[in-house]
This record gives structure tokens, C-alpha cells and sequence, in this order.
């Protein structure tokens, strides 16, 4: 893979979804103890299913803007392989029309069994009486997104991927949530030319050797622009 592009929530907040660590952040309304680790879930699954339905029904309404829209461009149009890493639980990239897409958290339009594994696509609200189709036991499903203590999707293609990358570039991410935040070190060991795409330097932005500050829509249109010209 020749280039890889990180993604955070801040590619996705000019479409409406909030961010997690912003001073309006999710994390300044609830506890992220409470609502996105397995034993906040094994406390009160139906607090947490509620507030990963708000999510998924956010999620069914909200609408790409102009920096996923630039990034599947990018993706067509560009001579080099890209890979899109997404920290993003919502599926604005895939609505925009981007198709290398590895979510690495999960995503909450599809659920997941906590007894057999057994996942579905859907836009429909989860509860705690919900039976899973394939194993029926009732109450074991829930979002399919990866909570704190959990282990990230995909690492191994990710790892991979950062090895062969002669670019790396991150989007929208605060730098706070390991592994993600260590994906900038991986690309410069790797040898890899590190581009910070953010309103503001992430806590690791000294790492990248190239950086933009503003806003998504505007800096990430702007960048793919130069990148494809
Ligand atoms: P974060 O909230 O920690 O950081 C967001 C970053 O985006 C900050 O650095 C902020 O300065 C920047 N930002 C805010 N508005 C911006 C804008 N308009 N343009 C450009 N940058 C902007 O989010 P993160 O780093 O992605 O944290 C990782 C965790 O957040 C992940 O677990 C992810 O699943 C989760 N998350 C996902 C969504 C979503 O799917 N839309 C929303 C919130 C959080």
C-alpha cells in the first residue's frame, strides 16, 4: 500500500457527529466507562444500548461532507494504492463512495452476538430483549464497535500496510486513543513521508514532518487537490 490515511471523528463533525475529546466532546456528557467499555455494558446494557441507538440513528441521518467526498476522489484518481484506516464508527467514508475502507473500530450500523458471533447489517435500534437469529439467546447482542480493553479490528493488514507506506497521513484524530495515536511512529520507522491533516496539532503533531490546520472540509479538499494536480 503506497498511502495510508488515517481518519478520526473530526473528518466527521461538519456532518453533525460529534467529536469525543473537543470541549463539547461526547466524553464531557457521559462517562466513556459507562457506556463504551464490556463491563460498563455488563453494569447496564440497557444504558448502553441506548446510547449507541442515538448513535446509529445520528449515524442513518447524517450526510458525507466535503472532505469524505474528497477522499474517495482522491482514492479514484489517484495513480498510487490508498488505504483508508477509519477510527469512525459511522460509515460516512463508504457514503461517500471510498471502497478500501478498514474500520478499526467497528461500526454501529451492525450488530454483534456476545455468545456466537453472529453479525447483522441493520439501521434498527437495539434492546435488551433482542434475540440473536442465529443462536437465539436473548440480550447478547449488541453494537459491533470495539470498546475500551478490546482489541482493535484489522491490526494485523493495518501493521502491514503502515511497513509498506511511502505516506501517512492523519486526519480529524486528537492523537489520544493508542493504537491509533502510534500509527505516525510506525510510518516514520517504516520511512514514510507524515502528513497532520487536523483544526489543531493532535498531541503527537510534532511526529509528522508536513501539517495543515483548519477545517476537514477545507484543508482536506484543499491537500487532495495539490496531491492529485
Ligand atoms: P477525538 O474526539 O479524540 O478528536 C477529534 C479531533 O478532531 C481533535 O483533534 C479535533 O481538534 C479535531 N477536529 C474537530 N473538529 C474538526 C474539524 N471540523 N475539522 C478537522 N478536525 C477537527 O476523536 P478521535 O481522535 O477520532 O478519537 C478516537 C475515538 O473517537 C475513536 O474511538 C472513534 O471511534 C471515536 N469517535 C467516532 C465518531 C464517529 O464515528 N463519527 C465520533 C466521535 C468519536
Amino acid at each position: 500500500m503506497s498511502i495510508v490515511i488515517l481518519t478520526g471523528a473530526g473528518i466527521s463533525a461538519e456532518s453533525g457527529l460529534g467529536t469525543f475529546r473537543d470541549k463539547d466532546g461526547i466524553w464531557t456528557k457521559v462517562d466513556l466507562r459507562d457506556v463504551a467499555t464490556p463491563e460498563g455494558f455488563a453494569r447496564d446494557p440497557e444504558y448502553v444500548l441506548k446510547f449507541y441507538a442515538a448513535r446509529r440513528e445520528h449515524g442513518v441521518k447524517a450526510e458525507p461532507n466535503a472532505a469524505h467526498f474528497a477522499l474517495a476522489r482522491f482514492e479514484a484518481e489517484c495513480s498510487d494504492e490508498v488505504l483508508l484506516v477509519t477510527q469512525n464508527i459511522d460509515v460516512l467514508h463508504e457514503k461517500a463512495g471510498s471502497k478500501n475502507v478498514l474500520h478499526m473500530h467497528g461500526v454501529t450500523n451492525q450488530d454483534l452476538c456476545n455468545n456466537c458471533g453472529h453479525r447483522q447489517k441493520t439501521e434498527k435500534s437495539l434492546t435488551v430483549t433482542c434475540v440473536c437469529p442465529q443462536c437465539q439467546s436473548i440480550g447478547t447482542l449488541r453494537p459491533d464497535v470495539v470498546w475500551f480493553g478490546e482489541m482493535p479490528y484489522h491490526m494485523g493488514t493495518i501493521e502491514q500496510a503502515l511497513e509498506d507506506c511511502k505516506t501517512f497521513v492523519s486526519i480529524g484524530t486528537s492523537g489520544e486513543v493508542y493504537p491509533a495515536a502510534g500509527f505516525v511512529a510506525n510510518a516514520r520507522v517504516a520511512g514514510a513521508h507524515t502528513i497532520e491533516l487536523n483544526l489543531e496539532p493532535s498531541s503527537g503533531g510534532n511526529l509528522f514532518a508536513e501539517a495543515h490546520y483548519g477545517l476537514a472540509t477545507e484543508v482536506v479538499p484543499k491537500w487532495v487537490e495539490e496531491m492529485l494536480a
